[in-house]
C-alpha cells in the first residue's frame, strides 16, 4: 500500500529520539515529570522547524498522571509502553490524512499529559477489513474541522499540531497509532502496561508505514533480559547468581524505588546499600563533580578526606577517633583482624555461628556462614564458633543475655586452655545473615566484659546496622550499651560509591604503625569522600534515621498484626528499618519454601524482598531509609493479601 505523505517535511533522515528508561541519564524523578527537562531533550535534537521522531514500542517513564497508575502507589502498576510514533515538529504544522476514511471520533480533551485535540479514521481495506488512525495532540480547531461519519481523502490537511497549551501540556508533536479495533479516541490507550504488551502490539502495529517509512525505522529494540542472561553466562562464573526465577533488568533507581528495563516501577524493600535512596541527586552530583575536578588517593593531603573522617568520627563515641577509609565491608573487616592481631599479638579470634564478614579469605575464614556452608573449606584452628543468640516468637527471657554469652565465656576457655590469650571477638551487632536478630539486652555487655579481661578486642561489624538504620540510635552496638575497641563499616556509607571504614583508637591504630605502610589505591578517594560527606549531609538534612524509626515503628505494627492472625509467621523482630519476619510450615519448622514463595509472589506486586537466616526462612526488609509510610502500607497490604491466600495460611 501506498500512503498520502503526513507531512510536508521529509520523515527519513529526522533524528530519532531515545525517550526510553535506559535512554535518560539525568537525575529526574520519575513519579513526577520534569516537564522543562523533557522540553529541552527534544530541543536539543530537533532545529526549529525540523522533525524529529519518538519510538514505537519504546519503555517511557514520562507519563506520570494518575491515569497511567493503576493505583495509588508508584509501584502499583503503570502503563509505559509507547504504541504509536511520535512525529515532533513545530504547533500549528498541518496534518494531512495518508489514506481515504471517515471521521470516527473527534474530540478535544483538557488533561494534563493527556491527548488534547484528537482524531480517530475508520478505514476499510478493498476487501473489507476494517481499521483505525489515531492522530493525537492536535490543536483544539479539529472539532470545527469534522463532524463524525465525514469522509476524508488522502492527502486531505485534516488538523494541525497543537501547541503545549491544547496538546496535553506536551512539546508540539503529533501521536500517530494504528489500531485494529474500536475506540472513541480519548479512551484509546497510547500507552500500555509492559506486562500487556504482547497483546497490545497486535492491536495497535507498528505504524511506520503510513509515515513513508520502513516498517522497524523507529522501534525501540526488544527488551534485553533473554540476551543478557545469554550474554552472563557466557562471561560470567556460575556462582554469581541472580535473584528471581525471573530475573529482573535494572535501568533506574530513585529513591525507594527501582525501574526494569519496560519502565516495571518496584519498591525496593531490601536493598540497604543506596542508604539514603537510589540515586540520590545530591550524592550524584557531590561525586561527579569531585571526579570532574580529581579523583586521587590518600597519599596526598586534601580537605574533603580529613573533612569526611572528622565527619564520621565525630558521630562515633569518643576514642573511637582514628579511621581507615576502604573500599568495602571484606576489606574492612580483614583489616579489622590484622588491627587487632597487630595490637594485641594474638591470632585465635572468636566469631558467630551463622556470621558473615565477607568475602576475601581471611573472612570468609571468619564467616560460619560461608566456611560450615556449600562448598566451605570448613573451621581454621584459630578461628573459635561462639552460639548465635536465636530469638523465641515468645521473646527474649532475661537469662538469654547471660545464657548466650556463655557460649562466649567458654570458646575464651577453650584458647586459655592452648595457653594462649584472644585476639578478638567479631560480631555482626544485630546478626543479618543470622536472621535479622535484635540481641538480648545486656548480651554485648556481658560478651565485652568476658572478651577484654581475657586480653582481646570487640569488633563490630555494623556493616549492616549502621549509620541510623536502627533509627535513633545511629549505631547497633549503642543499643546494647557498649562501645567497641574497632567499628567496621561498608555498605551505606557511600550509597553505593565503594566505601568502608575501619574506626578505631589511637592506641590501636598506633600498635598497627609498625614500619608497614597502610595504603588501599581506592580506599578513602576523593571522590569515595565526597560521597560519604553527601550522604551524611541527606541523612541530616532529610532526618532520615528519625524516617527509619517512624516507619519502623509503623511497619513492625503492621506486621506483628498480620501475625497474629497468621499461623504461618513465626516471630516479627526488629528495630528501625532493620527487620525479619521468620516464616514456618503448618508443623511450626521453618520454612524456607514458603519464604521464597512469598519473595517470588511479592515480586509480582512488584516488591523486592529477601531471605536470609540458618534455614533461609526469614524475610528480610531494609530498604533505603527514605522508605516511607505509604511505601510501608503498600508492603503490608501485598503481605497480608499473599498470607491470606489459603495454602500460606495452612502452611501447605
Ligand atoms: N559484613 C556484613 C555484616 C555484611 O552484611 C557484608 C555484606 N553483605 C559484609 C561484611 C561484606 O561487605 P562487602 O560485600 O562490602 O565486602
Amino acid at each position: 500500500t501506498t500512503f498520502a505523505p503526513i507531512f510536508d517535511a521529509s520523515l527519513h533522515d529526522a533524528p530519532i529520539l531515545d525517550l526510553s528508561v535506559a535512554g535518560n541519564d539525568a537525575p529526574d524523578d520519575p513519579i513526577l515529570l520534569d516537564k522543562a527537562q523533557l522540553f529541552q531533550r527534544i530541543e536539543e535534537r530537533t532545529p526549529y522547524g525540523e522533525a524529529a521522531l519518538g519510538r514505537y514500542g519504546e519503555p517511557r517513564l514520562i507519563y506520570t498522571d494518575a491515569g497511567f497508575f493503576a493505583g495509588t502507589h508508584p509501584a502499583s502498576g503503570r502503563r509505559t509502553i509507547h504504541l504509536g510514533i511520535d512525529v515532533f515538529l513545530p504547533a500549528l504544522t498541518p496534518v494531512h490524512a495518508p489514506l481515504p476514511g471517515r471521521v470516527y471520533s473527534v474530540a478535544a480533551t483538557p488533561e494534563d499529559l493527556g491527548y488534547g485535540g484528537v482524531l480517530v479514521l475508520r478505514h476499510e481495506t478493498d476487501c473489507g477489513v476494517v481499521f483505525f488512525s489515531l492522530y493525537g495532540h492536535l490543536a483544539h480547531e479539529v472539532t470545527t474541522r469534522h463532524r463524525v461519519g465525514d469522509p476524508v481523502q488522502a492527502g486531505d490537511v485534516i488538523a494541525l499540531l497543537g501547541g503545549e497549551a491544547e496538546n496535553g501540556g506536551w512539546p508540539p508533536h503529533l501521536h500517530l497509532q494504528l489500531g485494529l479495533f474500536e475506540a472513541d479516541g480519548p479512551d484509546w490507550p497510547g500507552v500500555a502496561d509492559p506486562d500487556q504488551w504482547a497483546v497490545w502490539r497486535e492491536r495497535s502495529p507498528d505504524p511506520a508505514p503510513m509515515l513513508g517509512l520502513p516498517p522497524g525505522h523507529a522501534r525501540a529494540p526488544e527488551a534485553q533480559r533473554h540476551a543478557l542472561a545469554r550474554r552472563r553466562a557466557t562471561s560470567s562464573p556460575r556462582n554469581l547468581t541472580l535473584s528471581y526465577d525471573v530475573p529482573l533488568v535494572i535501568e533506574k533507581g530513585w529513591k525507594s524505588l527501582l525501574f526494569d528495563e519496560c519502565g516495571r516501577t518496584f519498591l525496593d524493600a531490601y536493598n540497604n546499600v543506596p542508604h539514603v535512596g537510589h540515586a540520590h541527586p545530591r550524592v550524584t552530583d557531590a561525586v561527579s563533580r569531585q571526579i570532574a575536578r580529581v579523583n586521587t588517593n590518600t597519599r596526598y593531603l586534601q580537605s574533603i578526606h580529613e573533612s569526611y573522617v572528622e565527619a564520621l568520627t565525630s558521630r562515633l563515641p569518643d576514642g573511637l577517633d582514628v579511621a581507615f577509609l576502604v573500599t568495602s565491608g571484606s576489606e574492612g573487616n580483614d583489616l579489622a583482624l590484622r588491627l587487632a592481631q597487630a595490637a594485641t599479638g594474638a591470632r585465635d579470634t572468636i566469631i558467630l555461628e551463622n556470621g558473615y564478614h565477607g568475602h576475601t579469605c581471611t573472612t570468609v575464614d571468619l564467616s560460619h556462614y560461608k566456611f560450615d556452608g556449600p562448598g566451605g573449606a570448613g573451621q581454621r584452628n584459630w578461628v573459635h564458633v561462639a552460639t548465635a543468640p536465636m530469638p523465641e516468637p515468645t521473646g527474649w527471657h532475661p537469662d538469654h543475655a547471660s545464657h548466650y554469652a556463655q557460649s562466649v565465656t567458654e570458646r575464651l576457655e577453650d584458647i586459655a586452655a592452648c595457653g594462649r590469650k584472644p585476639a578478638c571477638f567479631v560480631a555482626e551487632t544485630f546478626p543479618s545473615v543470622g536472621g535479622q536478630v535484635v540481641p538480648p539486652p545486656g548480651y554485648l555487655k556481658a560478651v565485652y566484659a568476658g572478651v577484654r579481661a581475657a586480653g582481646g578486642l570487640c569488633i563490630a561489624d555494623e556493616v549492616q546496622t549502621g549509620l541510623g538504620r536502627l533509627g535513633v540510635c545511629a549505631w547497633g552496638f549503642e543499643t546494647q550499651d557498649v562501645t567497641p575497641d574497632i567499628v567496621v563499616l561498608g555498605k551505606p556509607l557511600g550509597n553505593g560509591y565503594p566505601l568502608g571504614a575501619v574506626v578505631t583508637t589511637r592506641a590501636i591504630a598506633d600498635e598497627f604503625a609498625t614500619g608497614m605502610e597502610f595504603f588501599s589505591t581506592f580506599g578513602g578517594s576523593s571522590a569515595a569522600c565526597a560521597a560519604g560527606l553527601a550522604v551524611l549531609h541527606v541523612l541530616d538534612a532529610e532526618g532520615l534515621a528519625l524516617n527509619a524509626e517512624t516507619v519502623g515503628v509503623h511497619l513492625l505494627a503492621g506486621l506483628r498484626h498480620l501475625q497474629s492472625t497468621t499461623p504461618t509467621i513465626r516471630d516479627v523482630r526488629g528495630m528501625g528499618l532493620f527487620i525479619g519476619v521468620e516464616i514456618a510450615d503448618r508443623n511450626g519448622a521453618p520454612s524456607r519454601h514458603h519464604a521464597r514463595h512469598v519473595v517470588e509472589r511479592l515480586r509480582g506486586r512488584h516488591i523486592l524482598i529477601g531471605t536470609d537466616g540458618p534455614h533461609d526462612n526469614v524475610l528480610k526488609i531494609r530498604p533505603p531509609l527514605c522508605f516511607s509510610k505509604d511505601d510501608a502500607d503498600f508492603l503490608l497490604d501485598a503481605l497480608t493479601e499473599i498470607f491470606n491466600d489459603r495454602l500460606m495460611q495452612e502452611g501447605r
